[in-house]
């Protein structure tokens, strides 16, 4: 589904004319060209408050990227306003900023109380208009949990309001705006999560904070197919937001199995066909499911690595109208059927050390959708699922889950005009996202270095304005 206002905007006369009636001008979204592309370019610019511990980490990742590094000094001095005259010089900068930087990173790990908290206005006020288009914005900020005192708990809390308003102030831009909690002495694993939140990769994700624990120790992997080795099952992957992931995935180096219901065999072999994996005709809810999937991967595999529940469903109704088995159908595809599929894969030994199970929610399931009760139930209920199964997991394994907005598929595509318009405009970049901006968030959480990337739920929405 094209988004014709997003292309006429872009026309001069197009965007004069929004210009001037004061509607929205969303930016078109850089993505991903090349596997092999730098995952940052351009001038970037670390920042940190006293006594950061991810500064050095985030400098040592950043010296491997295409970018020219710029490290701020003087955060802390700032501290005395009467020093914000020549901002630029007070940041350590040599003269006053005239470049746009294409990302302004900041290490906040050091933030103890609320005074400390004006060390981001000390880097941010004369550096964010700097931001470029399609620019990055990231803090790294301690888990709140992992805080024992309350004023060091509520400053690193106070990350998430930061990060979640400049993301809407630079949205316009098509810039966007992430945070990084990380746990006590995670540095080492912030290198997969740092390199995805910079890249053109995370194109359509903003205002999103994310928990980091130690995970276990990172293999070598090959840079540019870091998932080479691995067995992927992608549910529901014969068209939309399913057929990106298992492309992804394959891009990344994985053999996917592909799974649909049967009436989509021919669509499903058509995506296997063109990167070499394996389809599968099933129906998620049929009993006899998990053990027909876990068979499959068994015989063709010894197991599974990767498991991405992406098969859903909507049956919309109000509750009242709603029929019986437009509920069942919708808890148990988007639900119900996950659980027991994992529960196959985990009993038999099937899903192999260091695997990864991602789980697709909805912002339904964050804010409730009107019309969708069923829908938004089930989607609430994946976020618990994963938020339980983090805990119990073994063996290197995590599960997230990713929360898609509006991305242009056919589900989306089968809204009527009014809503369909509303969800693409409604977020900070003013666009609806594409299937493959999930697919590259759920190949940043199979990445063998995202060990520490566990009970996630990260929304791929643009920010949206609708829920937290
Ligand atoms: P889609 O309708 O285009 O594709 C869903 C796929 O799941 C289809 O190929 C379908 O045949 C398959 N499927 C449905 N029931 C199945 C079953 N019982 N067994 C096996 N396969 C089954 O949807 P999409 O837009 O690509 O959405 C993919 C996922 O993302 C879904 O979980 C959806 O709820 C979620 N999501 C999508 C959006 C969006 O804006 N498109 C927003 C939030 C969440």
């Amino acid at each position: 589904m094209s988004d014709l206002y997003l292309k006429l905007v872009n026309t001069p006369v197009g965007k004069t004319a929004a210009q001037s009636l004061g509607l929205p001008s969303p930016v078109p979204l850089k993505r991903l060209k090349r596997v092999d592309q730098p995952f940052i370019e351009g001038d970037v610019l670390i920042g940190s408050a006293a006594g950061g511990k991810a500064v050095a980490t985030i400098g040592s990742i950043l010296s491997s990227s295409a970018a020219k590094l710029h490290h701020a000094a003087g955060i802390n001095s700032l501290a005395d306003s009467s020093m914000a005259g020549n901002k630029a010089n007070a940041l350590g900068l040599d003269q006053e900023i005239t470049q746009k930087f294409s990302a302004l990173i900041f290490d906040a790990t050091g933030i103890k109380s609320p005074d400390e908290l004006r060390a981001l206005y000390d880097f941010f006020h004369p550096t964010i208009k700097k931001i470029a288009g399609n620019g990055r914005v990231l803090v790294i900020g301690q888990t709140p949990s992992s805080c024992r005192k309350a004023p060091h708990a509520a400053a690193q809390q106070a990350l998430e309001g930061f990060v979640r308003a400049v993301g809407k102030e630079i949205g316009k831009k098509g810039a966007t705006a992430n945070l990084i909690w990380m746990a006590p002495a995670a540095e080492e694993q912030l290198d997969s999560s740092i390199r995805f939140f910079l890249s053109p990769r995370s194109a359509y994700v903003s205002g999103q904070c994310v928990r980091i624990g130690k995970g276990t120790t990172a293999p070598a992997t090959n840079p540019v197919a870091p998932l080479t080795g691995k067995v992927a099952l992608v549910t529901g992957a014969s068209r939309g937001i399913g057929a990106a992931i298992a492309e992804t995935l394959a891009r990344d180096g994985a053999t996917v199995i592909g799974l649909d219901i049967p009436p989509a065999m021919e669509e499903l072999q058509k995506v296997t066909d063109a990167i070499n994996g394996k389809a599968l005709a099933c129906d998620i809810t049929d009993e006899a499911a998990p053990k027909l999937i876990a068979d499959f991967a068994e015989e063709h595999f010894g197991g599974i690595d990767l498991v991405i529940h992406n098969a859903g469903i909507t049956r919309d109704k109000t509750l009242g109208n709603m029929p019986e088995h437009f509920w069942d159908m919708t808890i148990a595809v988007n639900l119900s059927a996950e659980e027991l599929i994992d529960e196959e894969l985990t009993e038999r030994g099937l899903l192999k050390d260091n695997g990864r199970i991602v789980c697709i929610s909805s912002i339904s399931g964050i804010a409730g959708n009107f019309g969708q009760t069923n829908y938004s139930t089930a989607k609430s209920g994946v976020i618990g699922y994963v938020e339980s199964m983090a805990k119990h997991l073994k063996n290197g394994i995590t599960i997230n889950a990713i929360a898609p907005g509006f991305i242009e598929t056919q589900m989306t595509a089968a809204m009527p005009m009014t809503i369909r318009e509303a969800g693409r405009r409604m977020n900070s970049l003013s666009q609806g996202g594409q299937p493959v901006d999930v697919a590259e968030a759920i190949a940043w959480y199979c990445n063998p270095a995202s060990s520490g990337v566990n009970g996630n739920v990260v929304r791929v929405c643009g920010q949206s304005l609708i829920g937290k």
